[in-house]
């Protein structure tokens, strides 16, 4: 293995990241997203969110792969964002 490589796990579930890009946002680079609807940070987040801001929304676990930096991806539903997914 001469790649550097980084775990494209969601570290919240365990599940294989979608790869994901969504020029719109200016996310035109690739990143990681866990798109799974059972993941417990995206579960959590939708209790969190309508608690703390009284609103629907929740976020899905993000991971930049250049830099490694992980961020949340704000969603406020089930299928925003999923027609970045690459096939
Ligand atoms: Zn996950």
């Amino acid at each position: 293995m001469t790649q550097p490589s980084i775990d494209t796990n969601c570290p919240h579930c365990g599940q294989p990241m979608c790869r994901w890009t969504y020029p719109d946002l200016q996310y035109d680079e690739l990143r990681y997203v866990c798109f799974n609807d059972e993941c417990g940070y995206y579960v959590r987040g939708w209790a969190f969110i309508e608690e703390h801001y009284k609103t629907k929304a929740s976020y899905r676990h993000m991971l930049d792969p250049q830099s490694g930096q992980t961020m949340p991806l704000r969603v406020k539903t089930a299928v925003d964002f999923r027609d970045g997914i690459e096939g």
